[in-house]
């Protein structure tokens, strides 16, 4: 089954296309990876796919629900995303478990026991059990960006998108992050995840996506995108990052 479905999707600020027709569809349990070079559109479309972005034309649908129908509960779809940014988002006066318990409480979806203990079991999950009562000024970025995950985790969602999410980080910190990531992956999870980390996607990524221009020029395997890529913009984008 198609969890996220999109078609003819353009996307403008003002006069600036930004997206020029991008069709895709992300199956359930599949791991996407979107590479390309900056400004190319990436962020902008992952945004159209929780709608924090309104789309110029085309669909997207996800989890069968089409964005733009006005009948949709945007924010119902909503808590079945995950979103993780490049900077982590979170709310610095809460301690590292209230940042994961917040909105599962505040929306209702959980009581305060219970989101506890979610929680708790989410921070093992990310390696962090023994970071529950410190405060996100105590914590390293890498540590940041897992509570950053294990937040996005605490509403149960099906679907979880990346933007960037080890840009922000020193290099070694990089790869905790990607470990964490990689599990999720593992249990099955569908996910989007811009990327400019070639080796994680090389092996995490079931399909690789070249953007380039507001078009989706190549997309493959990783074997094929990677290792043998057809088109001229993949090729120099891909001989300049490797
Ligand atoms: P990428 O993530 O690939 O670097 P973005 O999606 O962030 O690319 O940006 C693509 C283009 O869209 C850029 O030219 C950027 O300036 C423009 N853009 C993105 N967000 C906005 C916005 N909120 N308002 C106006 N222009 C935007
Ligand atoms: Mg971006």
């Amino acid at each position: 089954m198609d969890k996220i479905q999109v078609e003819g999707l353009k996307k403008s600020f003002g006069t600036n296309q930004v997206l020029k027709g991008i069709d895709m569809q992300v199956k359930e349990g599949e791991v996407v990876c979107v590479i390309g070079p900056s400004g190319s559109g990436k962020s902008t479309f992952l945004r159209c796919i929780n709608r924090l972005e309104d789309i110029t034309g085309g669909t997207v649908i996800v989890d069968g629900q089409d964005l733009q129908n006005p009948k949709t509960d945007i924010n119902k779809v909503r808590e079945n995303i995950g979103m993780v940014f490049q900077h982590f988002n979170l709310f610095p006066h809460f301690s590292v478990l209230k940042n994961i318990m917040f909105a599962p409480i505040e929306l209702g979806k959980q009581k305060e026991e219970e989101a506890r203990a979610s929680a708790l079991r989410l921070l093992e999950q990310v390696g962090l059990s023994d970071k529950a009562s410190a405060f996100p000024s105590q914590l390293s970025g890498g540590q940041k960006q897992r509570v950053a995950i294990a937040r996005a985790l605490a509403m149960n969602p099906d679907i979880m998108l990346f933007d960037e999410p080890t840009s922000a980080l020193d290099p070694e910190m990089v790869g905790e992050v990607l470990s964490v990531m990689n599990d999720l992956a593992g249990k099955g999870m569908t996910m989007m995840i811009v990327t400019h980390e070639m080796g994680f996607a090389r092996e995490v990524a079931d399909r690789v996506i070249f953007m380039d221009g507001g078009y989706i020029v190549e997309e493959g395997t990783p074997e094929q995108v990677f290792g043998n890529p057809t088109h001229e913009r993949t090729i120099s984008f891909l001989e300049k990052v490797l």
